[in-house]
């Protein structure tokens, strides 16, 4: 049986959250740069060209390219064949949290309580996904979520006889009625099936993917491709000033479901997709 240090799960979290916090998807610059290419829009090629040069700075300085550097959404699998040697795990995670929030001067945006609004301080207590898995190695991803494109994400059971194209529908749906709130041009993350609170799971989890990865089901892939042109239609544009390009990309994950149910989750991230994983 395998072992890892708690210490060893606290370093890599609090890595993996800085190196998020400061380093978009590295898809990011040339998909901005191709945006740009077919944007129609002058407003829309403004926000484009200052996003591409807010990116440069960014990495020049090694400063965060935003000053929300977001909830840790932390998603651990567990291989069954290991152990986790030396006490609390998710006092492990969150410390960790709180290591790159301290060390990284990262902004402090978890309030302890929803209606009291307490600010913690450092972003702990992380928000926590655990799955078992076959096998000794612990994964461990963690996204950097912003509020403006969480706060506009959305969830709705339909019916099992609605198809791709109210999938599709929907997706624009949610991003039409977000417009400059989510930060566009987005990514649009969705969970299909499972049930009420594994949908939105899924769609969180599909936006780790990185940008301009087709889904490895060409069913799923066709419909991601559909997604992707429905959303550039609703003619939101980038920071919501009017424009064809308002889909960065979309990303699909897929789970079996009830006969009778067919929940859909749209999980929006802005213009700065941000996410990392590391094995141990
Ligand atoms: S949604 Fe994204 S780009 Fe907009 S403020 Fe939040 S982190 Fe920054």
């Amino acid at each position: 049986m395998r072992s890892v240090r708690l210490e060893e799960v606290t370093e890599v979290v609090a890595r993996l959250y800085w190196e998020a916090a400061r380093s978009p998807d590295p898809g990011l610059e040339a998909a901005l740069k191709a945006g740009r290419e077919r944007e129609e829009s002058e407003a829309g090629r403004a926000v484009l060209d200052d996003l591409i040069e807010n990116l440069r700075l960014a990495g020049e300085s090694g400063s965060p390219p935003c000053q929300d550097t977001g909830t840790a959404v932390v998603f651990l699998e567990l291989g069954q064949d290991l152990t986790v040697e030396g006490g609390d795990l998710r006092e492990a995670v969150d410390e960790g949290v709180r290591r790159a929030v301290r060390e990284g001067s990262l902004r402090s945006s978890t309030v302890a309580d929803p209606l009291r609004r307490e600010n913690t301080g450092d972003n702990a207590p992380a928000v926590l996904h655990l799955e078992i898995v076959p096998g000794d190695r612990l994964q461990v991803s963690v996204a950097a979520k912003g509020a403006g494109s969480e706060n506009m994400s959305a969830l709705k059971m339909l019916t099992p006889a609605a198809g791709a194209e109210e999938i599709a529908e929907f997706a624009a749906g949610t991003v039409e009625k977000a417009g400059a709130s989510a930060c566009p041009p987005v990514v649009v993350g969705i969970g299909i099936g499972g049930n009420f609170e594994i949908a939105p799971l899924l769609a969180k989890k599909a936006l780790l993917r990185p940008l301009g990865e087709r889904n490895p089901d060409p069913f799923y892939a066709a419909l991601e491709e559909k997604v992707i042109e429905r959303v550039d239609r609703t003619g939101v544009g980038p920071g919501g000033l009017g424009g064809r390009f308002t889909c960065l990309d979309c990303r699909i994950l897929a789970a079996p479901c009830h006969i009778a149910s067919l929940p859909v989750a749209v999980n929006l991230d802005c213009c700065l997709p941000r996410h990392q994983t590391a094995l141990l």
